[in-house]
């Protein structure tokens, strides 16, 4: 039997790291500086959270017939015994991950995520090996092949060009379910915004792609490619019934780039839900394009409580030049609507500091999103990534150049008309606008409360 160490590490910071989002890349939610900000920033970081789903697939595929340890300590007693370490790259974590591989002169560290494909040669040491792409798929495929002993392992490392071998794409279907039993008894699980309930919140995975044109910024498509590919649905009915026997939730986050882009498949797992009475929760990203008046129905009726839907900005200029693809305010307006009063929260999605952004536009985001009713915001900050086609037209006026600090929630480069404090006082005006009204706090209160008592949590208390 073979020990692994899966070492997931993270700068010290104030506000909530998490890896699986922005394609893999990862967040790091800072929304700013004032008082309201930070007590945002202690609550999130103190109620949602969860590491990437790919290394807990991974971790699941091992232990069928190893030992694999989860932790986020580089001196956790595991590593001076173990065989092989598993460091899961981030771009928020990326100088950290760097430190603490330098740290581990004398093991042999694969270095899973789709950061340290895009950044290979920054990851690439005597005593390491990448693995490129989708790193669970890899990990599968030495399983199936039964490679997984020391013996090969470590000629890989030796032959390190051989691991192309081992890429032979899989069905979602054929992965075991993530390894959340273990983690969620060391460390939360929880998704707090869409219900104020302790319970475990499983992050799902139904399709992987996003084939839409804003690609050329986003990070997802980098990750998963930009064709859907959707695990069965008998497959995530089958996952949702174990966690709900296993863990005993009901409270399900799917991690989707875009649910519901495959609108037959949305059907037939809504449908196959109400008709196996689930009684689940849970909670999707989407685009507004994608619910309709059917849509909306079925899925409050599956158990849809809250939907992330992109505006970017409400600017059609700013839009044009993002080349996203959107729909017109009158529809976001109805869409929205209907949503909330069928009982679905929205949280509206908007970035800031976009290349043809000016404090204008920005403001009159803000104010769009506080006429949109949505329950909740989000503002993030427009980030060039590494590996992005949109990265060639900024990499010389990158300003920032620790890449921990690509966290979505900084200015990183020279923007033409805005500076790096305009940008972090618009942040914080965002929010504060926002939230800070007295219909917005009655309004989150009266959902948080109403949520704690929902009586599907009840049943599976
Ligand atoms: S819709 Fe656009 S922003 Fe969202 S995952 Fe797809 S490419 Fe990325």
């Amino acid at each position: 039997m073979i020990k692994f160490v899966i070492l997931d590490v993270y700068p010290a910071k104030k506000h909530r790291l998490i890896k699986d989002t922005a394609g893999g890349y990862g967040t790091g939610n800072d929304f700013g500086n004032t008082l309201f900000s930070k007590l945002l920033n202690v609550y999130v970081e103190g109620n949602i959270g969860m590491p990437s789903i790919e290394v807990m697939i991974i971790s699941s595929i091992l232990k069928k017939n190893h030992e694999v340890h989860y932790t986020r300590n580089l001196n956790d007693e595991n590593i001076s015994t173990c065989d092989y370490v598993i460091l899961p790259s981030s771009i928020i974590a990326h100088e950290t991950e760097l430190h603490t591989l330098s740290k581990l002169e004398n093991k042999k560290v694969f270095i899973t995520g789709i950061f340290a494909t895009i950044m290979k040669e920054k990851y690439l040491k005597k005593n390491s090996l990448v693995v490129k792409n989708e790193s669970d798929t890899f990990f599968y495929n030495l399983n199936k092949n039964d490679k997984i002993n020391k013996e090969f392992l470590d000629n890989l490392f030796l032959n390190k060009d051989s691991i192309d071998d081992f890429y032979t794409p899989v069905s979602l279907d054929d992965f075991p379910y993530p390894d959340w039993g273990d983690y969620s008894k060391k460390y939360p699980l929880r998704n707090n915004f869409f219900s104020l309930n302790q319970k475990i919140a499983i992050p799902l995975l139904g399709t992987r792609g996003c084939p839409y044109s804003c690609f050329f910024y986003c990070t997802y498509p980098l990750q998963q490619g930009r064709k859907v590919r959707a695990r069965s649905v008998e497959n995530i009915i089958n996952e949702i019934k174990y966690w709900q026997k296993e863990l005993g939730t009901n409270k399900f986050v799917f991690r989707d780039p875009v649910f519901s882009i495959n609108r037959k498949h949305t059907i037939e797992f809504c449908n196959e839900v109400i008709k196996q009475k689930l009684n689940i929760t849970f909670m999707v990203e989407t685009h507004l394009n994608n619910l309709d008046d059917e849509m909306i129905k079925l899925l409050k009726a599956a158990g849809l409580r809250l939907v992330y839907v992109g505006v970017e900005s409400s600017n059609h200029v700013v839009l044009k030049d993002m080349k996203r693809f959107t729909v017109e305010h009158d529809k976001q307006y109805k869409v929205i609507k209907k949503c909330e009063d069928a009982g679905i929260k929205v949280k509206t999605m908007f970035i800031i500091g976009n290349p043809e952004d000016t404090k204008e536009t920005i403001i009159q985001s803000i104010e769009y999103s506080k006429y949109l009713p949505s329950l909740y915001s989000q503002f993030s900050v427009f980030t060039p990534y590494p590996g992005t086609p949109v990265y060639n037209d900024y990499k010389d006026l990158i300003s920032d150049k620790k890449l921990e600090n690509f966290n979505q929630y900084n200015l990183v480069f020279k923007h033409k008309n805005l500076s790096k404090k305009n940008i972090n006082d618009l942040k914080s005006l965002a929010y504060f606008k926002f939230y800070f009204n007295f219909k917005k706090v009655i309004e989150v209160l009266k959902y948080f409360i109403k949520s704690k008592y929902e009586k599907a949590d009840q049943r599976l208390g």
